[in-house]
């Protein structure tokens, strides 16, 4: 495995090459493209929710404050391995076919890297690849084990003979050493698009050491719909396996290691054995200690019903936000790197999430509903020479990061990206912009029991279909629509689809959908 030494002497012999040749200053702009797992925008400060304002994250406001925070940003089908195959290709799912979360991307789609390296640009990614195939168009890696570990986590390198080898210590701290590294040992003389991608603050939202006291004496506020009653949805909202009422397992997401044999989805009961047995003897005597102080007044007098889901939203938004706490100062690290070595001038600067995640909203963790929460993204970016400290309100999708990279870096959009590069909006030249986004989401049945669906979201409408059954289950087939006017009911529980007022709006969304799906040739 190439460790920091290795790195170094490298770095040597690299720095004294470039002493001698070096001609020409490199003209196409860098590119630093930080990606973490299942963050919320609700959680990042830069957009000004109350629970951010409560966990503020002050590095990563740093970006917007030097750049364009996006407010429209959205994902095409909201879970880890379809997004991650999104902004390698520039596709929707359907056309780079990872629908859903196990498999399905073809192996013949490129990836935007494979471009920038062809063109002279050195490339790196470091942290969470997921995805079940090869690494193409990076120079060098050290990637995570399918979902990695928050502890001790393992990595492989080009150099580990595709073995993935333990290091010791908390998992956002590692991949940034790593990045970092890379960065200081560089080929000075070329662009280079680096690639952070966090495992944080993906469940089970374990927090590192330091941080497991962080915001014990804070309250955070309950989102408006913790206890949405579903009234006006279909039978998909009675069947899903994501509430924080019910769903979360006590020891494994919850941290009550005391109550582990308390019944569970079985997933949960195996997943938490395997986090537990990542941390070492004296870590875990520190974790145990923390939580067992906090568990004590909960298991002395434990409450039920309503009572208890409030419980369990603080235990979970609070080991959250302190995922969250370690990213932004680990983001930080990064920024003042690129700021001292006076790489903020040549550099863009994104930081993005997978897709975003319920807090709460509509009593849910997790993500995969077409709902805003999850269907939105935080979207932060940084690109020289653009205007600082504004906002973006147009529709943007993460079938767009790969076409704004082939931008920043020079070269022709390949015909099969499906996406617009966003370096129009961000230099705010742009004369006209899409007015609707198409979103799909079929992982079903899988972990969370989300059912199918797909829908049409214009500034202020959305209309959604929930469709199809499993393959193989007892389930029925379902057909069920919403429909909801956002600007009058931001937090989506009026399904408007039956009133009547609504008729010429739902026919005009209808039409809107037909023509998309056609158009994007969605045979699902
Ligand atoms: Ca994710």
């Amino acid at each position: 495995m190439k460790d920091s030494r290795v790195y170094a002497l490298l770095g040597v012999s690299v720095c004294c090459w470039n002493s001698v040749v070096a001609t020409n200053p490199q003209k196409q702009m860098n590119i630093l493209f930080i990606m973490t797992d299942d963050h919320a925008f609700q959680a990042l400060s830069a957009y000004g929710h109350p629970i951010s304002k409560l966990a503020p994250t002050p590095n990563l406001d740093r970006i917007a404050q030097n750049g364009m925070l996006f407010s429209n940003a959205f994902v095409e089908n909201s879970i880890s391995t379809p997004s991650r195959a999104t902004l390698l290709t520039g596709m929707y799912s359907h056309q780079h076919g990872q629908t859903h979360l196990g498999y399905g991307l073809k192996p013949d789609k490129k990836f935007f890297v494979e471009y920038l390296q062809k063109a002279g640009y050195q490339t790196a990614i470091f942290g969470k690849w997921h995805l079940n195939t090869q690494l193409k168009g990076f120079d060098t890696y050290k990637v995570f084990d399918d979902q990695g570990e928050y502890y001790n986590p393992r990595f492989k390198t080009p150099d580990s003979g595709g073995k993935y080898i333990r290091e010791e210590g908390y998992a956002t701290d590692l991949v940034t050493n790593d990045a970092l590294n890379w960065l200081v040992y560089r080929d000075k003389n070329k662009p280079f698009c680096l690639l952070v991608h966090h495992k944080a603050p993906h469940r089970n939202w374990m927090p590192d050491l330091q941080y497991l006291d962080l915001y014990d004496d804070i309250t955070f506020p309950e989102p408006s719909t913790l206890f949405d009653d579903y009234k006006t949805r279909g039978e998909q909202m009675k069947t899903h396996e994501l509430s924080v009422a019910n769903h979360l397992g006590y020891a494994f997401d919850l941290k009550v290691s005391q109550l582990q044999n308390e019944p569970t989805l079985e997933y949960i009961k195996a997943s938490f054995d395997m986090a537990m047995n990542t941390l070492t003897p004296e870590q875990l005597r520190v974790w145990n200690e923390s939580y067992d102080k906090k568990n004590q007044e909960f298991l002395a007098n434990r409450p039920e019903g309503k009572e208890l889901t409030e419980w369990k939203y603080q235990r979970y938004i609070k080991d959250y936000c302190r995922t969250i706490k370690s990213v932004d100062v680990q983001v930080g690290r990064l920024l003042d790197y690129l700021e001292n070595n006076n790489l903020l001038e040549n550099t863009i600067i994104v930081y993005t999430s997978d897709q975003g995640f319920f807090l709460g909203e509509h009593g849910l963790y997790d993500k995969r509903f077409m709902y805003e929460e999850a269907f939105r993204t935080p979207l932060i970016i940084a690109m020289p020479g653009a205007k600082k400290g504004v906002k973006c309100t147009e529709l943007v999708q993460n079938i767009d990061y790969a076409p704004t990279f082939m931008d920043v870096a020079g070269l022709e959009k390949p015909e099969d990206m499906a996406g617009e590069s966003l370096v129009p909006l961000l230099n705010q030249t742009n004369k006209i912009w899409r007015d609707n986004l198409y979103y799909q989401f079929y992982d079903y049945p899988a972990v969370g029991m989300t059912r199918k669906h797909y829908g049409i979201r214009d500034k202020r409408y959305k209309l959604i279909h929930w469709y199809g059954r499993g393959e193989n289950s007892q389930d029925r087939n379902i057909d069920s629509w919403e429909l909801y006017d956002l600007k009058k009911d931001p937090t989506e529980i009026n399904n408007l689809y039956n009133n009547k007022r609504y008729t010429k709006r739902k026919e005009q969304l209808h039409s809107l959908l037909d023509k998309k799906r056609k158009e994007l040739k969605v045979t699902e």
